[in-house]
Parts: structure tokens; C-alpha cells; sequence
């Protein structure tokens, strides 16, 4: 970027680990990380509480002004998200909320209003920055951008495996078709769409272990930082 500070953007489908490498490599940077789905969850749950379905365009476009979003990093390396004044960073990570996120992220109101957001983080901080059209949106002149993939069943297995974690204990057949119906809604939609920037490496993780990818990433990032 042409400012003083850097921007690495990873951009990938759900469940292609972004925000574990992102968050990873922020870190061993000394970078912010930003989770972009984090604000469009934020989002969506306010959607959501307020009994609003995820497509309805014109019940979306009436209440996204009554949204207000915060975003601290209080250190303990968890981006918090505050709707309102209230901390919903807990609230916003059930399956429920990644469909409504999804749905919402669609319409153009809600991208328009989430963009100075970002680009402000970026703008007064080095920053790691993942989601689904920062490479080719919100920060085209990223400095390094990486996008993150792996086979639709991969992806789902390490989801379910953290869902189960988590004590939510949808099957492994239900989040592979979440994903699906997921991925194809973050593709096909109008505005921003989820695909590769022309200047992004593609990483494909199916077949990677973790620490492989770490390692690749780093890679690509030394190389085009010239580090
Ligand atoms: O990354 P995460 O799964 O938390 O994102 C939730 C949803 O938010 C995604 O399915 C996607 O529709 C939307 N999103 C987006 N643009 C981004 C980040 C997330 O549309 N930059």
C-alpha cells in the first residue's frame, strides 16, 4: 500500500482456516488482526434479534442506521465486537448467526456501510485483514494477498470438529451443507462477491497439516514484503 502502513488480505471460502492463520501470522507480526466476518456477524445478529429475515432487502435497509458497530482489542487477542454498546463477541459465533451474516453481507446497503470500517483499521494500522473481498474490494492495493481454500469436505470436517468443541452438536452432514449453501451464497451474490483477486497467491490447505500452511504463508509473505 502506498501509506506507511502494511496490509496482508486473505480471502478464502468459510472454514478454510483464515482467521487461525491470520490471527497466527498477526501476531508473530506484531500486526492487528482484523476478522471482516466478525463485523457482517455483528450485523446479522442485530438483523437477527430484531426478527428480520437475512434477504428481506427493504426490512435490512430500514434498520442497518439503528446498527452501530465497535470494534476493540482489549490484548487478550480476541477481537471483540460491540452492537450498541453491548459486547456480542460470544453471541455472534452460533450457525445460525454464519447464515444470517451471510444473507445480510449480500445486500449492497449493508457492504456500503461496513466499508469505512475496514478501511480505516487499515489506514491507521499494519494489519492482517481476512474475509471474503478484501483483496479485491475493500484493500486492492493490499500489500500481500493470499487466497485460502480447501475442498468443500475438508472444510466442513475441521468446522464440525469445532463446533463439537463447542458443545453444538449439529452432524458433520449439516455443516458440509451449510457450507455449501454458504459458498455458493458468497459467490453468486451481486456486490463483492467472494473470488480471487488477479494478484493473489492461491493456497490450497486439503492436503496441508497446519504447521505446512503457517509455513507457506510465511513464505509468500517474506516474498512479497521482501522480508
Ligand atoms: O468469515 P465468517 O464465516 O465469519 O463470515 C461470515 C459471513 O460474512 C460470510 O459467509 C460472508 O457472507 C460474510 N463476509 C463477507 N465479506 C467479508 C467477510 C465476511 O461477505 N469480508
Amino acid at each position: 500500500m502506498s501509506g506507511k502502513f502494511h496490509a496482508i488480505a486473505i480471502d478464502g471460502p468459510s472454514g478454510a482456516g483464515k482467521s487461525t492463520f491470520a490471527r497466527r501470522v498477526a501476531e508473530d507480526m506484531g500486526y492487528v488482526y482484523v476478522d471482516t466476518g466478525a463485523i457482517y456477524r455483528t450485523v446479522g445478529y442485530y438483523i437477527w434479534i430484531c426478527g428480520i429475515g437475512g434477504r428481506d432487502a427493504d426490512g435490512v435497509r430500514r434498520l442497518i442506521d439503528d446498527v452501530n458497530v465497535r470494534i476493540e482489542y482489549p490484548g487478550d487477542g480476541v477481537q471483540h465486537m460491540y452492537l450498541n454498546g453491548k459486547d456480542i463477541t460470544g453471541e455472534i459465533r452460533t450457525p445460525e448467526i454464519s447464515m444470517y451474516a451471510s444473507q445480510v453481507s449480500a445486500h449492497k446497503c449493508v457492504r456500503d456501510f461496513l466499508m469505512d470500517t475496514q478501511r480505516d483499521l487499515a489506514r491507521t494500522h499494519n494489519v492482517v485483514m481476512d474475509g471474503r473481498d478484501i483483496g479485491t474490494v475493500v484493500l486492492p492495493d493490499a500489500d500481500v494477498k493470499i487466497f485460502l481454500t480447501a475442498s468443500a469436505e475438508v472444510r466442513a470436517k475441521r468446522r464440525w470438529l469445532e463446533l463439537q468443541e463447542k458443545g453444538v452438536k449439529d452432524s458433520y452432514e449439516k455443516v458440509l451443507a451449510d457450507m455449501i449453501q454458504r459458498d455458493k451464497q458468497d459467490s453468486t451474490r451481486e456486490v463483492a462477491p467472494l473470488r480471487q483477486a488477479e494478484d493473489a497467491v492461491l493456497l490450497d490447505t486439503s492436503d496441508m497439516t497446519l504447521e505446512q500452511t503457517f509455513e507457506a504463508i510465511k513464505k509468500i509473505i517474506g516474498e512479497k514484503l521482501g522480508a
